[in-house]
This record gives C-alpha cells, structure tokens and sequence, in this order.
C-alpha cells in the first residue's frame, strides 16, 4: 500500500457505505448485502422511456447513504453504487441500450456541489459493462430541487423545458441507458427521455441506484 493510501485508510477507515461499519475496503458489509431492500425492474414506465430498472428501494439505510453521497461529499460510494446499477443493468436491461448517457445537474448545482452526482454513477456503470459514455444532455436552466415538489403534475412542469440535446445526431438511431440517482415519480426521466427521442434516439431505457417504493405499488 501507497504511503498516502495508507494515512488515508487510517484517516478514513474504509466502511460500508449503507451501515457505515468498518470494513477492510469500501463497499457492501455482508449484512447490509443480505438485508438491503431490493427492487429491480421499475414496473410503472415513464411516457417517453420503455423500461426503468432500479437495484435498490429508496428508504432506510438506502436514502441515508445517498444522502451522504449528494450532501456530505462522499463520492467514493460511487464506485459501489454503480457496481449495483451495473449488475441490475445486466439483469433487467441487458440488449436494450447501446449508448450511456446521464440526467445532468445544472452549472449552478454543479458549481455548488462540486461533483455532478449521476455522472460519476453513469461514468462507473459504463466502465463495468465497458461502454464508452456519451453526454448527450445539458441541462438548460437550473430548477428548484423536484423533491421538494409533491405530485408527478408539478414535478413534470417544474422539469419541463431544463434539458436540452447536446451535439447534433449523438443520439441519432441509439438506443440509451439513461442513468439517474432516484426514480421518484418519473417526471425528470421521462422529460429527459423525450428530450433524447426528439433529437433522434430510438429508445430510452432508464437506470437509477434507487426507485422510490410507491412507484412500483402502483398497478398498470
Ligand atoms: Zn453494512
């Protein structure tokens, strides 16, 4: 081990991201492997996207350790969070995408954040399935955190209009894995998988750590 490395792991002893137990290196403990609330296919679909996949349910263990991924700074966990988007993507989605695109922040949240947080979970499944990265999103404008929106109606209004096509025919004739942290209503997904259809692509399919609970609750 590197000098550095090793006052590193003494400064900040590698632990489970979910639990936070200590752990030889980062990653899952074997409870938190056994207990995690898992999902898998995401069965209500967006409008504008065919399929959603999602390895985990947002709540517990799972929204505390997002939360500290977006708000505390701690983008190592990407690595192990996009290890089980990777796996899922393999399961649920496997000969449906050719291309990786992400759901952008925009420069205000970036500048603010420090980090684009579903970049580095895209940037981490792409090089697990060993498929080049395409940023075929800019988001225009910066809107007010949709969390704070109740309702699939204000969320889809407060996202309309945010994204744009980055690049004339990046998408054109692709079939995209669209990668985001939370599927919470849709609304953001399926604004930006109609953004990607309308600049040419031939399917989006839609890939998140988590899914919030409800959605999959809600019969078709
Ligand atoms: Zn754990």
């Amino acid at each position: 081990m590197k000098p550095l490395d090793a006052l590193l792991d003494l400064l900040f002893p590698p632990r489970c991201v979910f639990c936070r137990k200590r752990l030889g290196t980062q990653g899952i403990c074997p409870e938190c492997e056994a207990r995690l609330p898992r999902c898998g296919a995401v069965r209500s679909g967006g409008e504008f996207f065919s399929a959603a996949a999602a390895p985990l349910y947002y709540e517990g263990a799972v929204r505390a350790a997002v939360l500290r991924y977006k708000f505390k700074n701690r983008r190592g966990y990407a690595k192990t969070f996009s290890h089980l988007m990777a796996s899922c993507a393999g399961e649920e989605l496997a000969g449906q995408f050719d291309l990786i695109a992400w759901v952008p922040v925009s420069r205000r949240r970036l500048r603010k954040r420090g980090f684009d947080q579903s970049e580095l979970l895209a940037r981490g499944v792409a090089e697990q399935l060993g498929m080049e990265l395409t940023p075929a999103l800019r988001k225009r404008r910066h809107t007010g955190a949709n969390s704070a929106l109740e309702g699939r109606e204000a969320r889809a209004a407060n996202v309309l209009g945010a994204f744009e096509a980055r690049g004339p025919g990046l998408v054109r004739g692709r079939r995209v894995l669209l990668v985001d942290d939370i599927y919470t209503t849709g609304a953001t997904l399926s604004e930006c998988a109609r953004v990607l259809l309308m600049a040419g692509a031939e399917d989006v399919v839609c890939l998140t750590l988590a899914c919030a609970r409800r959605v999959n609750k809600k019969e078709k």
